[in-house]
């Protein structure tokens, strides 16, 4: 089958739905992580939307919205290859009309860990996310675990608002030494990424650990061998959920996740550990 492209909400509502249809919502410069999304979506669904959109209300003043990547002819042929079959692809000005008012609040979750750093962030991410879900109608939406709390944002919402979307969460891809896949990786020189890898090293570190108390000391030594290359924004150990900071006395599952920034690349990562197990 050809793929489809549709660059404004007129295309988008002349395509017809096939069986169960699966949406997989992205910024594009499309990597391994985003195909590995792209294929749980096309095991569930008949028919798989993939969205590519910039979504400027999720960036800050001072953040990296006009110079993020944008490779959208190298992202068409990751879709063809990967067999998806619409490509939804908007402009800022078809998805926000000026007279806009209309928003939707992420509430305190969307303020802690993440979200202490920026502000509003996660309001923009859930917003344009709503406007996905109800311009596409897709049965089914593929998230990755690589952004957590807004995978977990993304649950509460269709909770919170009584979405009738199924939410899949998929695992990190990484590079074979650890460092997670990210659009933001190209920024990186090869000195930027060696000090990079002390993300995921650290969160590996932590997870060897069982203690709140021990994880967060031993990935913190990590962070802080790294050198004055790396500024850490935080280092948290929260219930997968919520996303508030976890007691010393926590059993069961939890997500210790860290953000830095390297070189002037802001870079977060993240793993989902069991602590104080039986
Ligand atoms: P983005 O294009 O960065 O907004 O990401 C689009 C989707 O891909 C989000 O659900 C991300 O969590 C997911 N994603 C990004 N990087 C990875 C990765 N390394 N592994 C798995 N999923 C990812």
């Amino acid at each position: 089958m050809e793929l489809i492209v549709a660059r404004n909400r007129e295309d988008l509502v002349k395509v017809r739905h096939e069986g169960t249809v699966a949406l997989v919502p992205t910024m594009g410069a499309l990597h391994e992580g985003h195909r590995s999304l792209i294929r749980q979506a096309r095991v569930r669904a008949d028919q798989v939307v993939v969205s590519i959109f910039v979504n400027p209300l999720q960036f800050g003043p001072n953040e990296d919205f006009s110079r993020y990547p944008r490779t959208f002819e190298a992202d068409l042929d990751v879709c063809r290859a990967e067999g998806v079959d619409v490509v939804f692809h908007p402009s800022a000005e078809d998805m926000y009309t000026p007279d806009r008012q209309v928003s939707v609040s992420a509430g305190e979750m969307g303020r802690v860990v993440e979200g202490a750093f920026r502000p509003g962030h996660f309001d923009g991410v859930l917003t344009v996310v709503l406007k996905l879900f109800n311009l596409v109608r897709p049965d089914l939406a593929v998230f990755g675990q690589k952004d957590a709390q807004q995978l977990a944002l993304i649950r509460r919402m269709v909770a919170d608002l009584d979405l009738p979307i199924e939410i899949l969460g998929a695992p990190t891809v990484r590079e074979p030494d650890g460092l997670a896949l990210s659009s933001r990786n190209r920024y990186l020189s090869d000195d930027d990424r060696r000090v990079a890898l002390a993300l995921s090293r650290a969160l590996r570190t932590g997870a060897a650990e069982l203690a709140p108390a021990e994880i967060r000391r031993a990935a913190r030594a990590v962070l802080d061998a790294a050198g004055p290359e790396l500024t850490v924004d935080y280092l948290a150990l929260v219930d997968p959920a919520t996303f508030a900071e976890v007691s010393d006395d926590y059993v069961g599952l939890a997500v210790l996740a860290v953000a830095a920034k390297v070189g002037g690349t802001r870079l977060i990562d993240n793993v989902t550990l069991t602590l104080n197990p039986a």
